[in-house]
């Protein structure tokens, strides 16, 4: 916040100097939390989450990765050079990132979710935020009404 206001203050000094200039600054700040009410109303309206239900990431070697997002070797789920696209659409290892087993969230949110397998069958969770929230991708993104710990701000 404090170079939100610098940048006001130069802004302004500009104006002064050059009163022809014309110019603002939108914004200024981080977003507040959501309420939980908030969350609530929003989650079930969440988007879906994209990976392997509306698109497939790859790689310029072929190697072919769950999300865009994370271009690291644990989320490599394929080769399309020694694969066809169909073959990664049902493969195994996909589908174990899609559709996890409850004991993959022991100690988050989800583990005991009784929404865990509309959750995942439908929209799924965002593994990106949560991965970028608290640095694990098997538990409830912050969006979630169910997370209550803050983690990270994202925005
Ligand atoms: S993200 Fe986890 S806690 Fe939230 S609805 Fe889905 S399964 Fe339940």
């Amino acid at each position: 916040m404090d170079q939100i206001t610098r940048l006001r203050d130069q802004m302004e000094a500009c104006k002064t100097r050059y009163p022809d200039l014309r110019f603002h600054i939108a914004g200024g700040g981080p977003s507040e939390p959501p309420t939980q009410e908030a969350k609530e109303e929003r989650w079930p309206k969440r988007s879906i989450c994209t990976p392997f239900r509306q698109a497939i990431s790859f790689l310029g070697d072929g190697r072919v990765i769950f999300y865009e997002e994370m271009p690291r070797s644990d989320f490599i789920v394929g080769d399309l050079t020694t694969q066809s696209i169909r073959e990664l659409w049902d493969s195994p290892i996909v589908d174990r990132w899609l559709f996890p087993p409850r004991g993959k969230f022991a100690g988050a949110p989800c583990f005991d979710c009784p929404e865990f397998d509309e959750c995942h069958q439908f929209q799924g969770w965002c593994l990106r935020d949560a991965m970028k929230a608290y640095g694990a991708a098997f538990t409830a993104p912050q969006e979630c009404p169910r997370q209550r710990a803050p983690g990270l701000r994202l925005t």
